[in-house]
């Protein structure tokens, strides 16, 4: 009986005539990299990638090395078309991709940047496969389904476990079991098991117990049937998460055990937490990553202090979430989307990192410019510690933002102006300190004979929505002794993401600076403003940057900006606070602040 590894190799040689499709790269070795495939059953949205991204985490705290994937069901070939009222926040990877918010979750537990290998959608796996059909790739083959668009998903998985050198691929499926859109997802994952062979691939099912009001107990039937349907996939799940408002019962765990084969130390209640930042440690608690360890067979690939090191760490940046807050300040964000939190979910993430190392508990409201006469704007923003004027697209609200920027300019709100929020504030300061009184972006006026904010020169010959952004990371120099600088620990070099098209336009940068206005981050080698601040002896805190700093804030690598945004809130909101409060120490020792 030839067993299935030396099947595929044959198959390797007879593509022509084998139903085994080989879609094995060259020096690809079995067993070195172990895979988790997270499906959702019942409904989306219950936190499949926070699941997810809890279990690699615990993964990565041994040492092992983790790659993980999202994979998308819809068509779009990436996620920088999507309007953020319905998805979420388009997430921009160091590499430029502009990809799904879940990205950043990922990046955000691991504390690991992912590049485009770490995603992918329907589309663009099906240009994949139409693609290397033009080039006669399938050698006259009809190309199928199966065993075609399964094989390009085993392939992909493949190479980027040996790209990243992963020990254990983690694969999210987005959408539920029995979709039409991921169904050839699960089946390409449930030949890949039978492919590795033994221990090699985990199924873990995220699935949702019912507690209607009315009844006060808790129902597992939709449960049991979303288990069912990933069963007719011909998929016996290994571990179940359950989410569930309260606890799971004792007796709804098993129920969905005995329906579904899975012994109950695998079954996990993960009912809604006061913060998604214990979920690692209850899963462990659990045992569920022991469970993975043997599952897959990488009991000896851990390495102890490595876990020990990583437990402590993450175990105080959660005491100092859970401590109750010393200080309490109000942040007012200005939005187009503000209906929607998530189409903000970095910065919002950014802000609760902060709080946790800082000791704030920020309450965030949100302004929506687009409803508010510029005239109206001090009222509407005058009780708040700090202002935060984000990224944004389109003229709508401009005006409003403008009238924003200039009451915390004026009055000593402390400011930060993101992206969007920093073209802003040059507008406002050409127009009120500069005397240009016409002073705009040509995003929303394009005749306007002082086009301060205008479209990056070198992006003037690009034509087509999605490819004349400016993506990805950037090096960003700061100007020595800046209070950019000094928050970035006086370092004079770092590394931000940005999404943009437009730009200072560098024929006014003297006429700014000559008034006051400092570019304290620029390109190291190209005319491009990346940071502005106004001098601290003139104003608390007022500074933007053409990047996206919310981006790459992590819990316990929070971003600098921020970190300086809120601390400034907290002396607006208590101004005689003593020096040694971390808020305090932070503004005034900036870098080392964070790990005291
Ligand atoms: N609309 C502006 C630009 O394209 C700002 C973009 C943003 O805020 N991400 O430059």
């Amino acid at each position: 009986m030839p067993t299935t590894q030396t099947l595929l190799e044959e198959a390797g040689h007879k593509t022509q005539d084998s139903e085994f499709f080989n879609t094995v790269p060259p020096g690809y070795q079995r067993g070195k990299h172990k895979y988790v495939a997270v499906l959702g059953t019942v409904m989306s949205g219950l936190g499949k990638g926070i699941f997810s991204s809890s279990l690699a985490k615990l993964l990565k705290d041994k040492a092992l090395a983790i790659a993980p994937i999202k994979m998308e069901g819809y068509l779009n070939i990436d996620s920088g078309t999507l309007n953020p009222y319905r998805h979420g926040e388009v997430f921009v990877l160091d590499d430029g991709l502009e990809t799904d918010m879940d990205l950043g979750t990922y990046e955000r537990l691991l504390d690991q940047d992912l590049t485009r290998d770490n995603y992918t959608t329907s589309g663009q796996v099906f240009q994949r496969v139409l693609d290397k059909e033009r080039h006669g790739g399938y050698l006259g083959r009809d190309v199928q389904m199966i065993p075609h668009v399964t094989g390009e998903v085993k392939r992909q998985l493949r190479e980027l476990a040996m790209k990243q050198n992963a020990d254990v691929v983690f694969i999210e499926v987005g959408g539920t079991v029995g979709d039409y859109e991921n169904g050839f997802y699960i089946e390409a994952l449930r030949q890949l098991a039978f492919e590795e062979g033994e221990n090699s691939v985990a199924f873990v099912a995220l699935t949702y117990v019912i507690e209607p009001p009315a009844l006060g107990e808790q129902k597992s039937k939709a449960a049991q049937l979303g288990l069912k349907k990933l069963m007719e996939a011909g998929i016996q799940p290994h571990m179940i998460a359950v989410r569930c408002q309260n606890p799971v019962t004792l007796s709804a765990c098993e129920k969905i055990a005995m329906f579904s084969n899975v012994p109950m130390r695998r079954v996990f209640s993960m009912h809604d937490r006061e913060s998604i930042y214990t979920i690692p440690d209850a899963m462990r608690r659990a045992g569920l990553d022991r469970e993975i360890l043997t599952m897959l067979n990488l009991h000896s690939r851990v390495d102890q202090s490595h876990e020990d090191d990583a437990r402590a760490q993450w175990q105080g940046y959660v005491k100092k979430l859970k401590a109750k807050p010393t200080h309490e300040v109000k942040i007012g964000i200005t939005g187009k989307y503000a209906s929607l939190r998530d189409a903000y979910a970095s910065i919002d993430k950014a802000l609760e990192h902060c709080a946790a190392h800082l000791g704030a508990q920020i309450n965030t409201d949100w302004i929506d410019t687009t409803k508010l006469e510029p005239e109206d704007v001090p009222d509407a923003v005058k009780g708040f510690d700090a202002i935060i004027v984000p990224g944004g697209f389109g003229h709508r609200g401009t005006e409003s933002k403008i009238a924003t920027v200039r009451y915390c300019r004026e009055r000593g709100t402390p400011y930060l102006g993101i992206c969007l929020g920093f073209q802003m504030a040059v507008i406002e300061f050409a127009r009120h300190v500069c005397g240009l009184e016409h002073a705009a972006s040509t995003e929303f006026d394009k005749d306007t004979d002082q086009p301060v904010i205008s479209i990056l020169p070198e992006q003037k010959k690009i034509e087509g929505l999605g490819g004349n952004m400016r993506l990805g990371g950037q090096d960003v120099a700061l100007e020595p002794g800046s209070l950019a600088a000094f928050l970035y620990g006086n370092q004079t070099l770092v590394r931000q993401r940005f999404r943009h098209r437009f730009e200072v336009d560098p024929s006014y940068i003297d006429t700014l600076t000559a008034h006051g206005l400092i570019f304290s981050g620029r390109h190291p080698k190209q005319p491009i403003m990346q940071v502005l601040e106004l001098p601290t002896s003139v104003h608390p805190y007022f500074i933007g940057s053409q990047f996206h700093p919310e981006l790459t804030s992590r819990p316990l690598r929070p971003s600098p900006l921020f970190m300086g945004l809120v601390s400034a809130a907290i002396r607006h909101a208590q101004p005689g606070l003593a020096a040694d409060v971390p808020a305090m120490r932070w503004l005034h020792h900036a870098k080392d602040a964070v790990t005291a």
